[in-house]
Order: structure tokens, then C-alpha cells, then sequence
């Protein structure tokens, strides 16, 4: 179900964690359907392509070295090491989406986020639980983008990435897909309509208000 929204006086930069698998990116597809003026941050990595996967559209995939290069020169608003590979939030892009009152969404694991917390207070950050850990295995299984030791890394780190659910603003079960996409496009469409979002229909009715 699309959602017509008259667009914020700001805009909300929402970070999006939970462990590989998990559906954040058929999810986030599904919300930004149905939410118009999302966008979406286009991280960097080291980390190959897999099948189908675009460059510049699902990530700016580098190498090592240009990686570091970008790091030294601070190019990145957050950057970790996930799942072995570097990822990175590209600063430029996020900070010119938020002057512009645009919304921004980070698809970015725990340690990314926490970085996010301390530069941009104001993020709105959801996490996305599994319904088990052996539905999580069966999704990556079922994905069939990845081999059986990548699989198994994922999953061991998985409760790393969990633990810090706790920290969110938002927690979501991932089970019924239509049930999970409704919640987070709730979860967004709530954050949209924040005081902050909506001052300048308040100003124009409560104009002293104070
Ligand atoms: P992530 O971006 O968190 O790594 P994906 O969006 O790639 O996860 O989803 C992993 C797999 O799980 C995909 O094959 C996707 O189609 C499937 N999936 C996602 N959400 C659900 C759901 N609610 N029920 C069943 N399968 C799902
Ligand atoms: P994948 O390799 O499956 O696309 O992503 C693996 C993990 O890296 C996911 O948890 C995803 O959220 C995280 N990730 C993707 N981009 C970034 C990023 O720019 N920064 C950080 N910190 N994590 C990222």
C-alpha cells in the first residue's frame, strides 16, 4: 500500500541493522515502493559483486587500497569491517540528501550505527530480528547467492550483530513479509510526521505559540 505524505520540513536519516539475511534489503525495497522521496545510501565495499548485484546501484564495490584512500581522506561518514570485507557510509551524498530536506536510508551493520549515533543524534535506527536463528539459516540458504563457508560465517556472527538490537529505537520481527513491511513503513511514516518534520504546518496555525 503506497503512503501520499506531504514531504517533511527536514529530512530523516534512518539507519537499518540487523544480521545478514534477515530481509533488510526486501524489505527496504518494499518501503521505499510504497514512501515516496527515500533515498537510499549506496555504500562502498570490498567485498565482490555477487550475481546481479550492480555497481554504483547496489554498491560502489573498490578495492583495498582505494578503500583505505577514501578513509584517510575522510570520506566516509561511518566505515566497518563486516563479515571480513571493509564497508562504508560515503558522506558526501548523506549530507547533501539532509541539507536538501531530502530523507536518507543507511542499510549499515551495528558498528556502523553506533558511529551514526554519536555524528547524527537525531537518526532514527530500527532493527530487524528473524523469526529464529534457524529461519535466518534458511534464508541465506535460500538466497543462494553465497557459498556454504560464507553462509556459516554469517551465521556466527549473527549474535554479535543481535546483541546490540537493545540499542535501537525500533525493533522488528521479520516473520510474515506484508506483516514486517507494514511495521517499518509505520515505523518511517511516523518518524516523517515528527515535530521537527512538520514545524512549518504548526508555525502556520500556532504561529506563537511557544
Ligand atoms: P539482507 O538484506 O538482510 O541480507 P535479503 O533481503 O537479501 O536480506 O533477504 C534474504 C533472503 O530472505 C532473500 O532470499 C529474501 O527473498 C528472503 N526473505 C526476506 N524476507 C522474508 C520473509 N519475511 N519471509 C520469507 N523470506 C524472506
Ligand atoms: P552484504 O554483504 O550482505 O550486502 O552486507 C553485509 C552487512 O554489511 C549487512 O549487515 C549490511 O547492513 C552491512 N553494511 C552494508 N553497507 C554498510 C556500510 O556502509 N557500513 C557498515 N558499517 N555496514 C554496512
Amino acid at each position: 500500500m503506497s503512503v501520499a505524505i506531504e514531504p517533511p520540513d527536514v529530512g530523516v536519516l534512518f539507519v537499518v541493522s540487523g544480521p545478514s539475511g534477515v530481509g533488510k534489503s526486501t524489505l527496504l525495497r518494499r518501503v521505499m515502493a510504497s514512501i515516496p522521496d527515500l533515498g537510499f545510501s549506496v555504500s562502498a565495499t570490498t567485498r565482490s559483486p555477487r550475481a546481479g548485484e550492480v555497481d554504483g546501484r547496489d554498491y560502489h564495490f573498490l578495492d583495498a587500497t582505494r578503500f583505505s584512500e577514501l578513509v584517510a581522506s575522510g570520506a566516509f561518514l561511518e566505515h566497518a569491517r563486516v563479515y571480513d570485507r571493509a564497508y562504508g557510509t560515503l558522506r558526501a551524498p548523506v549530507e547533501q540528501a539532509l541539507a536538501g530536506g531530502r530523507s536518507v536510508i543507511l542499510d549499515i551493520d551495528v558498528q556502523g550505527a553506533r558511529q551514526v549515533r554519536e555524528t547524527f543524534p537525531d537518526a532514527v535506527h530500527v532493527f530487524i530480528l528473524p523469526p529464529s536463528r534457524e529461519t535466518l539459516l534458511e534464508r541465506l540458504r535460500g538466497r543462494g547467492t553465497d557459498d556454504a563457508a560464507t553462509i556459516a560465517r554469517r551465521m556466527e556472527l549473527a549474535d554479535g550483530q543481535l546483541a546490540h538490537a537493545r540499542h535501537y529505537d525500533y525493533v522488528t520481527v521479520n516473520d510474515d513479509l506484508k506483516a514486517a513491511t507494514a511495521v517499518l513503513q509505520s515505523i518511517f511514516v511516523a518518524a516523517l510526521h515528527s515535530v521537527e518534520c512538520r514545524r512549518s504546518a504548526l508555525d502556520k496555525l500556532v504561529a506563537h505559540a511557544t
